[in-house]
């Protein structure tokens, strides 16, 4: 989607908060543990390109999810070392070469089927995932793992790590989280040579299971100051939110009593009321389960009215305001303020996906 500067709806990005967040987990870790800063899906919202560049310096390598999002990276100048989280199409590990991108091998098929092409694997980098428990991608036995790193080594592969990923580490109970770790060891335990990077840790796992940190962790929603259990557990240090959501009123309008206001007529005034109007709506990534919500208009908090639409959104506002009067849709107004997660709660999801559906319509502002 085209990103529109010239609408007065942006997203206000504070590189500085993400820096903080990085050092406060950082500082709960043991010295010397390397730092993957996980940037994918745009980093999440808050611009990868901008991030990374940003954080470049504090950091020991970054963590995408395709390869074409680490090309960005490296089309950019990044030059740390880059790690493809997902699974990667054939045809594109030349690329990966190439340009020196870090690869997940996560199964026996995949490995058969690349040999199978006969192409020169040379120099390629690659870490192992293993599947502890999540059930998603890697391989779950120690045989498998083995005979993967050898196929791959006897092709000039470089074997450089291996990694788990776990399902409840942000969860009260720790049985299944408890179960998961101890697959891991075990199969580590199995092997003949262990690459020499051991990772498990995204943010939760490094925030409330630190004894877990092997020598790197994978850091993604808490760099950008969410919480990754969302309210459940608490953080043991401060983070500073990194993105706020900003528009302006670009209509203002006193309505009667009994009008009806958006798609389907669903709000109905109830007296001569101001109705204000921004420009933002679904399309934005400011879905329509928003509706009844609220916004900061000054400092005050002000319900969205009516259907969110695809392009524009109403607000009720409690006096008539200028055009152009600021409107803060998450973030702090005043002496009050609208976190990400309040906006997840809402919407019956997780602050994780509320500032990946941001959509590329909003610019991305930065504040150093
Ligand atoms: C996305 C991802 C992370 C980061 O997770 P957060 O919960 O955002 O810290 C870490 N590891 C893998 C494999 C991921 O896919």
């Amino acid at each position: 989607m085209k990103t529109s500067p010239h609408r007065p709806t942006k997203a206000v990005i504070a590189l500085d908060a993400i820096a903080y967040n990085i050092e406060q987990v950082a500082s709960q870790l043991p010295v010397g543990t390397l730092r993957m800063a996980v940037v994918k899906a745009n980093a999440y919202g808050h611009g990868a390109v901008a991030v990374s560049h940003y954080i470049q310096g504090i950091v020991d390598a970054f963590g995408v999810s395709n390869i074409d999002e680490a090309l960005e990276l490296r089309e950019t100048g990044i030059t740390k070392d880059i790690l493809v989280l997902g699974v990667t199409a054939y045809a594109a590990v030349s690329l990966a070469q190439e340009h020196d991108i870090c690869l997940t091998v996560a199964s026996s098929d995949w490995v058969h089927e690349l040999l199978s092409l006969g192409q020169s694997l040379e120099g390629l980098r690659v870490h192992l995932k293993v599947d502890s428990g999540m059930g998603r991608i890697g391989f779950r036995s120690a045989a498998e793992v083995q005979q993967a790193q050898q196929a791959l080594q006897i092709q000039g592969v470089r074997v450089e790590g291996i990694f788990t990923h776990f399902a409840t580490a942000d969860e009260v109970d720790t049985a299944y989280f408890d179960e998961q770790e101890q697959r891991f060891a075990s199969l580590l335990a199995e092997l003949d040579q262990v690459p020499a990077l051991v990772h498990a840790s995204n943010s939760a796992t490094s925030i409330w299971h630190p004894e877990t940190v092997l020598n790197m962790v994978r850091l993604g929603n808490i760099i950008y100051g969410m919480n990754p259990s969302g309210g459940l557990l608490e953080l043991p240090f401060e983070i500073k939110a990194a993105l706020s959501l900003e528009s302006e009123l670009v209509h203002v309008k006193k309505i009667a009593s009994q009008q009806g206001v958006g798609y389907g007529k669903t709000y109905i005034s109830q007296e001569e009321e101001y109705i204000g109007t921004l420009p933002l709506g679904y399309a934005d990534g400011w879905t329509r389960d928003m509706q009844d919500f609220h916004v900061l208009v000054d400092g005050v908090f002000c319900p969205i009215v009516g259907r969110v639409s695809m392009d524009q959104l109403t607000i009720r506002l409690p006096q008539a305001y200028p055009l152009g009067t600021k409107v803060v849709l998450i973030g702090t107004s005043g002496q009050e303020a609208i976190d990400v997660t309040q906006v997840a709660d809402y919407r019956g999801t997780i602050n994780y996906e509320v500032v990946c559906l941001l959509s590329d319509r909003i610019p991305r502002v930065y504040r150093k």
